[in-house]
């Protein structure tokens, strides 16, 4: 089956189907997934942290085999899908309560399982073996699970988790997500000293030294940890895949993870795992789609990215409890171009088949698509993991400007040069880390007719971390970076490009102080310790920080405050973007109405897809509190008709636009060649069409 048209969903295996349901009750279970459309389902449990149930994993694969034959039956694939490594932890009241309510939510409870305390609290369980040791304490990591986890060098546990997951294979599962392959401190137990000793040479500090190692600038050693950190917890997924390629087994391995624009503080590198069919990013519980839906639109330009690079499909996870959570979680999804999964916590589907039935409608336009990208933000993975001094905010708050203006954006690698070209402007956003070949490649993307937007002290720190001079700077760039402290970006001409170095203020939604403590910092003084790190629009609760609030708790928010200052600054970097070069996708539509244009690489047609997204980032209560009470509502069309404005190559017509929602009826929209020159086209988009989500398609004449 085509990977792009496969469609995933979550089947939850709690007290119900472990203990009470029979073949034909489970059977019952997976023909409503079938009969909506789903293709492949990945499973979720109450025994998620599946170290815990150690006593029970036989009644736990007895369960997995029903649901597989069951799947099988109605010709749905099953992924397991567990922690390989969470274990719960029980010698505390506050452990036990954790525990407790975690059972609770995903339709368990405590009493299920009598074995359970008795085992999490046996010393020489299982459960309390292999663990990950924190370097300030010595101690096991409790982490924020209330649990412990398990430390990949551990040659004993790999073993044993090998052995765990032959059990599981033999249920006939057709694929295997393994979860939580992070650290959760710097794990220092007896294997990572030994293998960091081996490979880099260095030797871990006692944990009353540890601060004190850790926090001097620059510290080569503690960078050397951070990649021999990513190291371990990539061996650990070669691992697990050239064991199942010796067993001779072909399986599907999809993959997610939350966030993209923050360090990976846990080393889990989803980008450079051995094998990935499906790249999707997860859009955490207890997220506030309403509030969230910005940042997810915005990590998914990461997602987009390492998909593409692999020829992947990318898609998004939500955690939508109704339907217009569902509609609207799946509207950010579909401007994206990605596929789309949904799992309340705990079990219950939401009827999936409103969304389902459009995109079988739609399938051969909506999912092998490219999105036009004009305007290209340089990642660097390095720079990500290894640089001190990484600062993803300004990236972040222009790529959501970027969304909110309904300019066409993407995201390129460090690694990848040749996929450029498609972007005319790229903006290197305080990438300290730089080798001298990728600044020469980046020169040559100019001299070849590029346009290059840089800030802050982007290439201050070569890959060993070592600090540039203003002279090696100047010498290797070939450009001076004065304009940092000018009132306006300054462009120099280069070859047949473009450079552009603006302002430290440019753009940017904070105000002047904290512009200050952000980016006119030394970056030589900045350590790797994260409290000390200039997180600014972090700190002051941007989308990610803001959008998390747990069921039953509120919470203060500023997200109104940040959403007027994006759309506040963002006027002066349009203007800049399309003086460097001529934009190709613009609209005239009402605030808060999103759209994203598309090519189909399948049928080549053109899809512009439209969200209503109207007031959504405006809390509603006075006093600036946020809560799950604060759920998606659709504010009506404000003023008259929309216009949506598009360039095509000089040999590319199109003859008509039929407008369509989730009624599934079509209406032919007003589509004219507005400027033959430049071969644009003019849609107008009448007032108030557009309710929820709605889906424009061009036909080529
Ligand atoms: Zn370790």
């Amino acid at each position: 089956m085509d990977p792009f048209l496969v469609r995933f969903a979550f089947f939850w295996y709690n007290d119900a189907e472990l203990f009470h349901d029979s073949e034909e009750d489970i059977e019952r279970k997976v023909k409503i997934y079938a009969d909506q459309g789903i293709t492949h389902l990945i499973t979720f449990s109450c025994t998620h942290f599946r170290w815990s149930f150690q006593p029970y994993w036989g009644l736990i694969n007895e369960c997995l085999a029903k649901i597989v034959r069951a799947a099988h039956k109605y010709g749905l694939k099953v992924v397991e899908h567990h922690s390989s490594e969470l274990t719960h932890q029980a010698d505390t009241p506050e452990q036990v309560e954790f525990l407790r309510n975690l059972l609770k939510f995903r339709k368990s409870s405590l009493e299920s399982w009598p074995k359970l305390l008795d085992y999490l609290r046996d010393q020489n369980s299982d459960a309390n073996k292999w663990l990950q040791i924190n370097e300030k304490t010595g101690q096991r990591n409790i982490n924020r699970y209330q649990g412990v986890g398990k430390c990949y060098n551990d040659p004993e546990y790999r073993e044993k988790y090998l052995k765990y997951l032959e059990s599981v294979y033999a249920t006939g599962v057709d694929g295997i997500m393994t979860d939580d392959v992070q650290y959760y401190c710097y794990c220092t137990c007896e294997h990572c000293r030994k293998g960091f000793k081996e490979k880099y040479g260095h030797t871990l500090p006692p944990p009353e030294k540890w601060d004190e190692w850790m926090n001097t600038p620059q510290n080569r050693e503690f960078a050397d940890l951070l990649r021999f950190r990513h190291d371990s917890t990539r061996n650990f997924h070669v691992m697990v895949k050239e064991h199942y390629d010796r067993l001779g087994l072909k399986l599907l391995r999809p993959n997610y993870h939350s966030f993209a624009f923050s360090p990976d503080t846990q080393s889990c590198g989803i980008d450079r795992l051995p094998e990935m069919h499906w790249y999707f990013q997860e859009c955490a519980l207890s997220c506030l789609i309403r509030f969230s839906f910005l940042k997810s639109a915005c990590e998914q330009k990461h997602r987009v990215m390492i998909a593409k690079e692999k020829n992947i499909p990318h898609g998004i996870l939500n955690y939508a409890y109704t339907r217009d959570e569902l509609v609207f979680s799946w509207g950010v999804a579909m401007l994206s171009g990605s596929f789309y999964t949904n799992t309340p916590e705990g079990g219950d589907m939401v009827d999936e088949s409103l969304i389902r039935s459009f995109e079988k409608k739609y399938a051969s336009s909506l999912f092998h698509c490219e999105a036009l990208s004009p305007v290209g933000f340089l990642h660097s993975f390095e720079n990500r993991s290894y640089s001190p001094g990484y600062i993803m905010s300004r990236m972040e708050a222009w790529v959501q400007m970027c969304i909110l203006r309904n300019m066409p954006c993407a995201m390129v690698n460090t690694e990848h040069p040749e996929h450029w070209k498609r972007c005319p402007v790229i903006c290197v956003n305080e990438i300290h880390m730089l080798s001298d070949k990728e600044i020469t490649d980046l020169k040559n993307y100019v001299k070849d007719g590029g346009n290059l937007v840089i800030s802050g002290q982007s290439g201050i720190q070569d890959k060993d971390n070592h600090i540039r001079t203003k002279e090696e700077m100047d010498a290797i760039w070939g450009i001076s970076f004065e304009a940092r402290h000018a009132s306006k970006p300054e462009i120099t001409p280069y070859g047949k490009g473009k450079f552009c170095v603006v302002p430290d203020s440019f753009a940017y939604p904070l105000d002047e102080k904290d512009i200050a403590s952000m980016f006119k910092a030394d970056i030589s003084q900045y350590n790797f310790n994260s409290e000390l790190l200039p997180f600014l629009l972090t700190r002051h609760a941007p989308f990610v920080i803001v959008a998390k609030t747990p069921p039953g708790l509120k919470r203060e928010s500023n997200i109104t405050e940040l959403y007027h200052g994006l759309m506040d600054r963002s006027p002066e970097l349009m203007e800049l973007f399309n003086t460097l070069s001529p934009r190709v996708f613009s609209t005239e539509l009402p605030e808060g109405i999103l759209a994203s244009a598309c090519c189909s690489t399948e049928d080549n047609s053109i899809t512009i897809r439209l969200l209503n997204t109207t007031d959504a980032l405006i809390v509603d209560d006075k006093d600036n509190f946020i809560s799950r009470k604060d759920t998606v509502v659709w504010k009506k069309w404000q003023g008259g008709d929309g216009t949506l404005s598009i360039t095509l190559p000089e040999n590319e017509k199109i003859s008509g636009a039929v407008y369509c929602d989730l009624s599934l009826q079509e209406r032919t929209l007003s589509c004219e060649l507005k400027d033959a020159q430049s071969n644009t086209y003019k849609i107008t988009l009448p007032a108030g069409l557009l309710e929820d989500f709605g889906f424009i398609k061009l036909f080529p004449a």
